[in-house]
Parts: C-alpha cells; structure tokens; sequence
C-alpha cells in the first residue's frame, strides 16, 4: 500500500465533544456486505465473496485499476493504491483467519472494541443514531455513544463566528474525489460518444460516407483516452467479463460492437444494416455510461440530467441531420435540467454564474437564434456546441458527489451544530 493508506479509518462524530450532540468514534473498514454493490459492478469480476464466510476480496491478479468499486461502495472502503495501479480494501485478514487467527486490527485494539463473529443478519440491527442509512446489510452496531464536556452554548460563545462558519458548512469531505482534473479522461471520453455517435448516425441518415481516416483516428482516440484511466491498461481486455451486471463491461462491449459497426457501414458493407447496428450500440454505449455514474453510491446526480450522454447526443444528432424542431425542442429540455440542477446545487462562485451565463446564452440560446435565422450551416454554431457541452460536462463532474459515511456524518453534525 501506498504510505499514508489506511484500509481501516476512525471516524468521531461530533470532534468538538461538544455536550448537547453525541459523541462518538467509528472504526470503519470494509462491511463485507450481504449483497456487495462492488462485487456486482467490478467490470473485470475482480471481487468476490467467500461463500463460507462472506468476506468480500479483491483479487490483486485481476483487478484493473478502473476505481468504480470505489463509487458503488457506500462506505468507503476500496482506497486505489498508486504504486500497484490496482484498488485495495480490507479483507478480513482471511488467509490468518484461515489459519485459525483472528484479524490483525482485532489482535492490536486495546480495548477489544473490534471484534469478528460470524453473526445472522437477519437479527442485526442498525444502532448508530446518524449512521447513514446505506441499505446494504450488515449495518453498523454502536452500545455506548455520547459523553459529556463543553455544551453547543459554550462552544459558539469561545469561537469567533467565522471559525464557527468555516466548520459548520465547509463543503463536504470526499473520500473518493471525483473531479474535471482527476477524471479528465472520462470527460473526454463521455463527450467523444456523442460526437463520435452524431457524425456517424448524422451522416448514414444523409446517406453519405464520412472520411474513414478522420473516423478512425477519433475512435482510436476514444480507446487510447478510455485506457489512460485504467490502473492496470495491460490488463484492459477483462473489461468486459462482467456484461450481465456491470455498466462499464456494457459500455465497453457495446462502444466495441459501434466501432466494428461502423467500419463496415464506412467501408460500404452490409449498408444498412450495419449503419442501423452502429446507431443502436451508439445509444447503448451512452446509456450504459450515463447509468455507471448514476449507479454510485450516493450520487445526488438524477439520471436525467442536462449532461447526460445520450440526451447530448440526440442533441448532436438533431443538429447534424438538420432536424430543427427536435434541436429546439431538445434544447429547451437541457436548459430546463440545467437550471434545475443550478437550483439543486446552487449557482456558487462569480466564475459559475459566468459559467452557467455562458453556457445558456453562448451554448444554447445563441446557436438556436442563428439557427433558426439562417440554418444549421457555418463552423460558429457547431463550435458553440460544443463549447457549451463542454461546459455542462465540466460543471457536471464539479457537482457530481460520491458520499462516503465521513461525509454524511459531518454533514449531519455541522446541522446540529446550526439549529
Ligand atoms: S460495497 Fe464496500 S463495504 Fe460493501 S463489500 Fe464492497 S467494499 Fe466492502
Ligand atoms: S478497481 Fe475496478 S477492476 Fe479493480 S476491483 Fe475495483 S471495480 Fe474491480
């Protein structure tokens, strides 16, 4: 493990101890979940659970390093260990269990608050007052929380109010941090889809070929892009061995099938079929990707948003194939789930309003004027467009949240602190 990684987190609620809130500590590691959400959605079937003893394990020599264990999982737990380029989690210590130990955080607690038992969960209950509720058993079971000390009076009595501003509503702590810069690679990737798929579909409905050389320099840019991601991208082909669950193995199967697709339509065989083929696995490569982030755990991110994949590339399509009526309407659907995701989340700094002007006034309202003046032709419109959707998509992976219990928890106690 890189230094620094903790598979096993302590987390306190309430760190001020503050009198009139609860006070208490977590140990937090993996749950080894009845019905793992990781197991499930691991694209390369990396994860897997004991059927003895259920404890849920990452197999290093499978693992791809594709991190998305980390946005099922509603605690937490799978860290991404740099140096291995693959995802590690507690496992239970099962190779000492095994040989008839207890796990290692057990042997080491002083107090003996960690312990292992193979226990029924039919008859476990949820005891931990501002546990977050993760619908995944087991639940979390605390006997003895809350102890004395300075009250919320005397608190907000010592700290100057800005202090007491920063803590109680700076923003949330995110274990697993999803943003433009660490995931530039998606972002390029998800907007490539809908480049890629409106060209394509534009210009079959058109009845015309595109150059096959630009087509497929943009798709082997899309796979080189889509690999960067990856940990491990000498092991990329055991994407797809998770098809019947996963949303990445259907993305990438389906992405595959749109390029062989389209390679035979470009190359003027089996027309139309496979353009009809390339047009159908295009809409099931943006819905498979629209539904892995909606799938995370705790996305606050609505499936239908103004960034979503496939509604971008009907948009593209609409535009391309110079269908006017669906390119309004579709515009006036985007710039309804934009500003309601705006009021959601709030508008935020000076350069987000000027964002979110931009991308209404430039990305939308503007190629929507001129196109209704003058028609869909000129290189103004298309590069609007796409600024505009490159703005969305960027403010998209700013708002959208992966919460872990630690941000659930602070949430709740900076609440309690303000009532
Ligand atoms: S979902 Fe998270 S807590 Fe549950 S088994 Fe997977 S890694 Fe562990
Ligand atoms: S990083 Fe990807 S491949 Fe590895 S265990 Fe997690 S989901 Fe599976």
């Amino acid at each position: 493990m890189d230094p620094g990684s903790n598979l096993r987190d302590v987390l306190t609620y309430n760190p001020l101890i503050i009198s009139d809130i609860p006070h208490y500590h977590l140990s937090m590691a993996c749950n080894h979940c009845l019905e793992p959400p990781c197991e499930e959605q691991c694209p390369a079937k990396a994860i897997r659970k004991d059927p003895e003893s259920g404890i849920v394990i990452i197999d290093d020599t499978l693992c791809i390093g594709c991190t998305y264990c980390s946005w099922v999982c509603p605690y937490g737990a799978p860290e991404f260990d740099i140096s291995e380029g693959i995802m590690k989690k507690c496992d239970l210590c099962h190779e000492r269990i095994s040989s008839g130990f207890r796990p290692a955080c057990e042997t080491v607690c002083p107090t003996g608050a960690l312990q292992t038992q193979l226990i029924d969960p039919e008859t476990v209950e949820q005891k931990v007052p501002f546990f977050p509720e993760t619908g995944i058993s087991p639940a979390i079971s605390i006997e003895k929380p809350g102890r004395p000390s300075a009250s919320k009076q005397q608190y907000i009595n010592t700290y100057p109010e800005e202090i007491l501003k920063s803590y109680s509503s700076g923003p949330d702590v995110k274990v697993v941090d999803v943003s433009l810069k660490r995931e530039w690679t998606l972002f390029m990737f998800t907007l490539l889809i809908s480049v890629l798929g409106a060209v394509f579909g534009g210009n079959f409905l058109a009845g015309k070929n595109i150059d096959p050389v630009i087509f497929g320099v943009s798709a082997i840019s899309g796979i080189v892009i889509s690999l960067i991601h990856l940990g491990k991208k000498s092991r990329s082909f055991r994407i797809i061995r998770n098809f019947s669950n996963s949303w990445i193995s259907r993305e990438s199967v389906f992405f595959a099938l749109f390029l062989s697709f389209s390679f035979l339509s470009l190359s003027g065989k089996l027309n139309p079929f496979s353009g009809i083929a390339g047009m159908i696995t295009i809409y099931l490569t943006a819905f498979s990707a629209d539904m892995i982030y909606s799938r995370s755990a705790g996305a606050r991110m609505e499936l239908f948003h103004s960034a979503q994949i496939t509604l971008t590339l009907s948009f593209f399509l609409c535009y391309i194939t110079g269908f006017i009526t669906g390119f309004i309407i579709l515009s006036v659907i985007k710039v309804s789930l934009y500003l309601r995701r705006k009021v959601s989340y709030g508008f935020g700094s000076s350069i987000q309003i000027l964002l979110t002007l931009f991308r209404i006034i430039a990305g939308l309202a503007i190629p929507s004027v001129l196109i209704l003046l003058t028609g869909a032709g000129g290189i103004i419109i298309p590069i609007l467009l796409l600024a505009g959707e490159m703005t969305d998509r960027g403010e998209f992976y700013y708002e959208f949240d992966i919460l872990s219990p630690r941000d659930v928890m602070n949430n709740y106690f900076n609440r309690e602190l303000l009532k």
